[in-house]
């Protein structure tokens, strides 16, 4: 019999598991559990439509049987069962990419936060058993297979004799050591346990020979009888009552479903009447999966029908803006045989969605009020989403997250604040809420704009995301207030004097700014005096335009063709207290061509602040060393 390597990144996983030094090797039997509780779903499925299943609800079943003699653990289910081709493209090859992906990443010194994040299935075994054997029959066809694989040197795979559909596993238990003592797990007390700490909901009876030990009268041997018990209680979590489970019990469901081994920061469980009715059993993930903000990521939640599982990720219940919710909704409004397609027009689906999204924003809404450093932690992961939200809706989703948003803010240097807090700090005159763009904090506080108003006592929030000004432009005011960028030309920081003033000065001085704006004609589209600046000689400002100088960025850094290109109009502005006004002014009377250069000078170090690049750094350079020399 030709004995079949495995893929080489299932090889990889395989040798971190037998070698694995990670202390829950117990999840191992959750994980074939969990399979042959989704096999069993499969046929169960099948045998709602199709009588020739020949099968009840309640002849479904996972057996559990233990040798302690032989070392050995095998459980069995009736489930749909797998074809030769199944067993090769299931136990040969490792379906999951996603531990792969961050497997090259991580350099593998780190099984164990391997196996934490996403849990690894079938391979698991391989970390208490020597020798797994799978004997499947898949339903429908006539004939059985059994691999066989110690994990290191591949699988076989041969016809083999088996009567009814289904797979049974049996794991030959790894010889004990001084630190692991394998031969526990086919104790039955011990099998008794894990089924209740990981399995305890699986739908189907998870059922074993339990022995009891008769103590029998004064003088008499006591007896041992044995009978086949059902270790688990079968209601599913999301049933059960919220008084009989334990923040234990949400934790330990959750990581076992959902594969994600940090305990979420938060769990709603609800049971609704009325329009629609279901139970919903909802989480919210303390970290984002390493694709979360990939294409890949599919959003979803578990969608069950009277206990029935209908679809896996059912992306109709949840909007982009959750989509990092996790959990399950069962609903005996729904109908079995409903088709994704169907899902999509069913009103009953969309009576629980807006239901499940008005869940999720209260949960979130309590937790910013009353965790305000967990509620941190949450955005820290997954605020990011709502920015794009509020963006790719294109204002929809502004009434359900404007609240929830955070930005840093110079208030208490850089801490987070909500809009709403913001808006309570307003001064008297401040009409805007206004924002900075940059790509860190840092680099905003450098920024030319910053000072005056800053000095004016003005709080302004640091947009250090892409898609920041992005989800500002959508939303255009926060309680009647406007958003205004600091790179915006008229921030209206003058009293009305000071404007007279500066419109004085702008007319004294109109012919010298047309003529600079003339030196750099394809650039900017005016120069003028400056509002904001304070101790800085230039910066540059958006002059109007749909297109902001950091929206120019932004665009511009995605891959595009260049006739796609985007460019923001903008205006050279000058601090008229600064010593360089008199230099230019003084060289507008006596030196235009110097006055020119100096122009292109001072528009490029204003482009370098704002994190532009210049367009010609040679001459730029060249400039530098004129002037140095
Ligand atoms: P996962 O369950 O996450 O897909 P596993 O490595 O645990 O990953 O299993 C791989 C695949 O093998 C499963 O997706 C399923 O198709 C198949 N499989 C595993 N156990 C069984 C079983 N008891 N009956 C039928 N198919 C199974």
């Amino acid at each position: 019999m030709e004995t079949k390597e495995f893929k080489a990144e299932s090889k990889r996983l395989l040798d971190m598991m037998i070698n694995s030094i990670y202390t829950h090797k117990e999840i191992f039997l959750r994980e074939i559990i969990s399979n042959a509780s989704d096999a069993i779903d499969k046929l169960y499925f099948k045998s709602l439509t199709d009588t020739s299943v020949g099968l009840n609800k309640d002849d479904f079943a996972i057996t559990i049987k233990s040798d302690k003699e032989a070392h050995t653990l095998t459980v069995e289910d009736n489930g749909i069962g797998m074809t030769e081709e199944e067993l090769e493209n299931n136990l040969g090859t490792i379906a999951k990419s996603g531990s792969l992906a961050f497997k090259t990443d991580n350099d593998l010194g780190e099984d164990v936060d391997i196996i934490g994040q996403f849990g690894v299935g079938f391979y698991s075994t391989f970390m208490v058993a020597k020798e797994v054997r799978v004997l499947t029959k898949a339903y429908g066809s006539d004939k059985a297979f059994l691999w066989k694989s110690n994990g290191v040197d591949g699988y076989t795979i041969e016809p083999a004799e088996k009567e009814t559909a289904g797979t049974s596993i049996t794991m030959i238990m790894k010889d004990d050591t001084e630190d692991e003592k394998y031969s526990e797990y086919c104790d039955q007390y011990r099998i008794q346990g894990l089924i209740k700490k990981y399995s305890d909901y699986i739908r189907f009876p998870i059922k074993m020979e339990v022995e009891h030990t008769n103590y029998a009268e004064e003088g008499e041997e006591p007896t041992v009888t044995s009978e086949v018990e059902t270790l688990n209680s079968m209601t599913p979590i999301w049933k059960k009552n919220k008084n009989e489970l334990t923040e234990d019990d949400y934790t330990n469901f959750y990581t076992e479903k959902f594969m994600d081994y940090t305990a979420p920061l938060a769990h709603i469980h609800v049971r609704n009447e009325g329009l629609a009715t279901y139970d919903a059993l909802l989480y919210i993930p303390a970290r984002a999966p390493f694709d979360y903000y990939s294409k890949d990521y599919e959003k979803g939640l578990q969608l069950y029908s009277s206990g029935v599982l209908i679809m896996d990720k059912c992306a109709d219940l949840l909007p982009d803006w959750f989509s990092f919710v996790k959990g399950v909704i069962d609903s005996e409004d729904l109908s079995l045989n409903i088709s994704r397609e169907m899902l999509q027009q069913d009103r009953q689906v969309k009576i629980i969605a807006k239901n499940v999204e008005k869940s999720i924003k209260n949960e979130l809404a309590k937790m910013l009020k009353n965790d305000r450093e967990k509620y941190e932690k949450f955005f820290e992961a997954f605020g990011l989403q709502f920015k794009f939200g509020i963006y790719q809706s294109y204002g929809a989703a502004i009434d359900t997250l404007k609240d929830l948003l955070l930005f840093k803010s110079t208030f208490e240097d850089g801490k987070n604040v909500t809009l709403s807090e913001y808006v309570s700090r307003m001064k008297e005159d401040q009409k805007y809420i206004f924002y900075a763009c940059g790509e860190t904090k840092e680099r905003i506080d450098k920024l030319p704009q910053i000072e005056k108003i800053r000095d004016k006592g003005y709080e302004v929030l640091y947009l250090t995301q892409d898609v920041d000004e992005f989800c500002m432009k959508v939303m255009i005011n926060y309680d009647g207030k406007v958003f205004r960028s600091i790179s915006d030309s008229d921030l209206d920081l003058y009293t009305d004097e000071e404007k007279e003033e500066a419109k004085k000065l702008d007319e004294e001085n109109k012919d010298m700014f047309t003529f600079m704006q003339e030196a750099i004609a394809d650039k900017v589209k005016t120069v003028r005096l400056s509002a904001k600046l304070k101790s800085h000689p230039v910066c540059l400002s958006s002059d109007g335009g749909p297109i902001t100088i950091e929206m120019e960025k932004v665009l511009n850094a995605m891959p595009q063709n260049d006739a796609n290109r985007v460019k923001a109009e903008k205006a050279l502005e000058i601090n008229p207290n600064h010593d360089i006004f008199a230099k230019l002014k003084k060289l507008y009377a006596e030196d235009k061509d110097t006055l020119k250069d100096y122009t292109k000078l001072l528009y490029d170090q204003a482009l370098l602040i704002e994190g532009l690049t210049i367009e010609d750094p040679v001459e730029f350079a060249n400039m530098v060393c004129k002037l140095m020399v």
